[in-house]
């Protein structure tokens, strides 16, 4: 970046608007132990109409833009080269407005998820998207990335909760299509061109969201299963005994419950003896409603001997403490160096593929431990596998996608592609598929100027 351009970059967006040197390097390219940021700059406008200047700037002088939202998502979608400046959305986090009579919210795309599902249940609405990072992501991350988390069961992925969306384009356009109604068939749906492509097509700069109305009551349990083919017994039953009212169906393998629960942290509410372990959730008009309705599936469950044990939330600490197990991802650092997968497969897929991968691993690396638990619900699962090198994570990853090839598996179900997936794209898209998004990556940023590299090289 030559000296004129950060001059010319400092005019648009201000002293307070730019960060170089140290404060770039103290800061990191994502979660956890990501690398140092190695960008020339961390630009942080203030409105779009600043990122727009930014961008026409950086595209005249074909400078790299690698956009950052709150660094949590986990496929180096955001890492840095020493060529890039990041463009921040740090210091955009207004919610704009709450709109109760079309249940809508409009905010800046810096603002954090849980800002957003607070600000909405403080006037009896409800944003249903939601996940373990939830302080931290931003709501524009969550859109690039088309985040899933907890209660796609009920509610869908992000892009089932975005009625419309504004963004700047590499060139420095600013595309609005910010409407609020759920039905709007006049033409391309632009904003999908933005949801779910990882800020390689352009910067998300605000968003309307779409309200749901707030749960009042609701139910969660966590139950024992001994045998995988009654998860999928279970679910059914859980999905017509509900009265519609299922949001979570949360699987955790034995190897998680047992690592997870083995710590000073959490308390085990059942024992560590069956093969999985189920978070069952509902939500309703009532909590004695909802609470019921569980109590009598659990009673059905137990008499089909779907389920060994169960134990039903009769408090929000006690249901804090059952999703503070299954959310407790850090716990997994302790079998460090791990390699972590956000798989889909279909659930009827699922036993077999484990207990390949997991013969297989063991062939390899006999110290290998692979720890399972995902969104069963939507045939999501989490495998983290610890205890092997690094050196040896191609092989690893060659073990995990090459095995979902021919089994209708994706080799990503919520995380997204980033750098660390873009080998294996090949094993869930076809090259027709890669050839088309190249067209469309081609024709908004022919100079390859966001987020190179990212998802498509
Ligand atoms: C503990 C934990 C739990 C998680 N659980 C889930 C889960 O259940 N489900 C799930 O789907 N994900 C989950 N994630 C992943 C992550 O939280 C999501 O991917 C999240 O959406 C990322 O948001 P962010 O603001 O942190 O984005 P970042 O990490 O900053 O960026 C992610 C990608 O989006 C792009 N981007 C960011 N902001 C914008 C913008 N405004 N415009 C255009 N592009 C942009 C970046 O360039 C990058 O490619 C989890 C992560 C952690 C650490």
């Amino acid at each position: 970046m030559t000296m004129n351009l950060t001059e010319e970059l400092t005019a648009i967006v201000g002293e307070k608007g730019i960060l170089t040197g140290d404060d770039v390097t103290q800061r990191q390219d994502g979660w956890h132990s990501a690398p140092a940021c190695k960008a020339q700059a961390i630009v942080r406008p203030a409105d779009t109409g600043e990122l727009s200047a930014v961008m026409k700037l950086c595209h005249e002088h074909n400078q790299s833009v690698v956009v950052q939202g709150g660094l949590t998502g986990l496929v180096g979608g955001a890492r840095t080269t020493t060529h890039d400046i990041v463009i921040s959305l740090e210091r955009m986090r207004n919610i704009v407005e709450i709109d109760i009579q079309n249940r809508t919210m409009t905010v800046e795309s810096g603002v954090n998820l849980q800002t957003v599902q607070e600000v909405a249940e403080e006037e009896g609405l409800y944003y249903p998207v939601d996940l373990g990072a939830r302080g931290t992501a931003t709501i524009g991350g969550t859109i690039a990335t088309n985040a899933g988390g907890n209660r796609v069961l009920r509610y869908g992925m992000t892009r089932d909760s975005i009625l419309g969306l504004e963004a700047v384009l590499p060139d420095g356009t600013i595309i609005s299509s910010m409407s609020k109604v759920l039905k709007n068939n006049t033409g391309y749906s632009l904003p999908h061109l933005f949801i779910g492509t990882e800020g390689t097509l352009g910067i998300v700069t605000r968003a309307v969201l779409r309200l749901r109305s707030k749960p009042l009551g609701g139910a969660t349990a966590l139950v024992a299963v001994d045998d995988f083919a009654n998860l999928s017994r279970l679910l059914n039953l859980a999905e017509s005994g509900l009265g519609g009212g299922l949001s979570s169906f949360e699987v955790m393998w034995h190897s998680f419950y047992d690592l997870v629960t083995g710590t000073d942290r959490h308390r085990a509410p059942l024992p560590a003896q069956s093969a999985y372990y189920v978070i069952i959730e509902t939500q309703g008009n009532s909590n004695e409603q909802e609470q019921e309705r569980l109590e009598n599936l659990l009673g059905q469950a137990l008499e089909c001997e779907l389920i060994s044990d169960a134990v039903l939330t009769q408090s929000d600490s006690e249901r804090e403490k059952i999703w503070a197990i299954r959310d407790d991802v850090e716990a997994l650092f302790e079998l460090s160096p791990i390699h972590a997968f956000d798989v889909s497969l279909p659930i009827s897929a699922m036993e077999p593929y484990i207990d390949t991968l997991q013969s297989e691993l063991d062939r390899h690396w006999t110290d290998n431990r692979c720890i399972v638990f995902g969104h069963l619900g939507d045939g999501n699962l989490h495998i983290i596998i610890g205890q092997v090198p690094q050196s040896d994570k191609a092989a690893v990853e060659e073990l995990v996608y090459g095995g979902l090839n021919g089994i209708g598996g994706s080799i990503s179900a919520e995380h997204g592609i980033g750098l660390d997936k873009k080998p294996y794209l090949k094993y869930s898209r076809s090259t027709a598929e890669i050839a088309l998004m190249q067209v469309i990556k081609q024709a908004l940023d022919p100079k390859n100027l966001l987020n190179p590299g990212k998802v498509l090289s």
